[in-house]
């Protein structure tokens, strides 16, 4: 890839079009932007963007529809817009492919980091073996698979373990029941969502300073659990996303304080 990164927005409403596009700008992106579905598949497939920003309601094609196509062939990563309230199609969204989704009405801050997170995560590199992963409050050392929270050693369960280096791998994305069922459990417990949320409080109960109010092991309601990833503070590279780099204000607090 050379010069800027390329954001395609497939957006059929002007103002947050305009929005998203002088945002970007700014953030030395370059931006293309089509109203419609049909013409933001053709615009993928001959422009390559690296980040598709899609809506979910459009005319003609609608945006379940366009993503579905587009991992026909293309792992771009992908943001969803959406309007709509209903938790399914976010679900639905995020099992075809979708990487974030933003509900609107959404602030720039939160989309730039939605941006910066989704972007981290692709040059992650996949085949790296980590070998720890460290927040303030706890740090898992992922060779001996032994924990330590405040200090402490704790014990989890082989399955919570499991769980834990699932969301660690994905942290900062959200990930449906389905997603973190199949991932654990395997597929054929797809429907036992309870498993899911049963494990979760365990986890929680084990490493969240305050297990009601957590801060690393957020719920998104409706749609499944998404590990708080720590904003890095100056040691990421500039990457393809400018607003990452050093020198660059940042543009919202840490996704951990949201709950
Ligand atoms: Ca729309």
């Amino acid at each position: 890839m050379t010069g800027h990164p390329r954001c395609l927005i497939i957006e059929d409403e002007p103002e947050i079009g305009h929005l998203l596009r002088v945002s970007l700008t700014l953030r030395q992106w370059q931006v293309e932007t089509v109203t419609d579905g049909s013409q933001g598949l053709v615009r993928a497939a001959n422009w390559r963007p690296d980040l598709v920003i899609l809506d979910l309601t459009l005319p003609a094609l609608d945006g379940l529809d366009v993503l579905a196509r587009l991992r026909a062939w293309s792992q771009v990563p992908v943001i969803i817009l959406t309007a709509r309230t209903w938790e399914s199609t976010k679900v639905q969204a995020l099992d075809l492919g979708a990487d974030d989704y933003l509900t609107k009405p959404f602030s720039v801050a939160e989309l730039m980091a939605r941006i910066r997170s989704v972007m981290r995560r692709l040059h992650r590199d996949p085949h790296a073996r980590e070998t720890a992963f460290t927040t303030a409050e706890w740090r898992v050392d992922l060779e001996q698979r032994r924990v330590w929270v405040r200090g402490s050693e704790v014990h989890l369960t082989p399955i919570e373990y499991r769980l834990l280096c699932v969301l660690i791998r994905e942290r900062g994305k959200v990930m449906t029941h389905q997603q973190l069922l199949t991932a654990v459990w395997g597929p054929h417990h797809a429907r036992a969502n309870h498993y899911v949320r049963i494990y979760m409080a365990q986890l929680r109960k084990k490493i969240e300073a305050d297990p009601g109010a957590p801060h690393y092991f957020l719920t998104e309601s409706g749609v499944g659990y998404r590990l708080a990833e720590p904003e890095p503070e100056l040691d990421s590279g500039p990457g393809p996303d400018g607003a990452a780099g050093p020198g660059q204000p940042a543009d919202s607090p840490p996704s951990a304080s949201r709950t």
